[in-house]
């Protein structure tokens, strides 16, 4: 793999090592790649340049604006292993399956298949 030091393609081969070289200057977090950099650095200078061309809303990356636009279009990716509820976001389900895995009762999940 030293190859790639060789070829000049340090940036792959710190990627492939799993480093994060590019340091944010403000909070220190590294990332593996400069467009990760830049789309993190808008999180500290507030700049979302990708608007939602429904309501307005903004977004710091194309990806993300790409998720937020499942608002609108009901798309529900996101699929709960444990009952047949879906969530445009994956933290929107993150958060749902919290409420399967903080609770060791089987009887929860009963539960929530009759309610979700
Ligand atoms: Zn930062
Ligand atoms: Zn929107
Ligand atoms: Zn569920």
């Amino acid at each position: 793999m030293f190859n790639y030091i060789k070829h000049g393609n340090i940036n792959k081969f710190f990627v492939l090592l799993g480093e994060r070289p590019y340091i944010c200057n403000v909070c220190g977090k590294g990332f593996p790649d400069p467009s990760r950099l830049t789309v993190h650095s808008r999180s500290h200078s507030g700049e979302k340049p990708y608007v939602c061309n429904t309501c307005g809303r903004g977004c710091v990356s194309s990806s993300q604006l790409k998720k937020h636009m499942r608002i609108h279009t009901g798309e529900k990716p996101y699929q709960c292993h444990l009952c047949p509820k879906a969530f445009p976001r994956s933290e929107d389900l993150r958060i749902h399956v919290k409420t399967h895995t903080g609770n060791k009762w089987q009887r929860w999940t009963v539960i929530c298949l009759r309610t979700c």
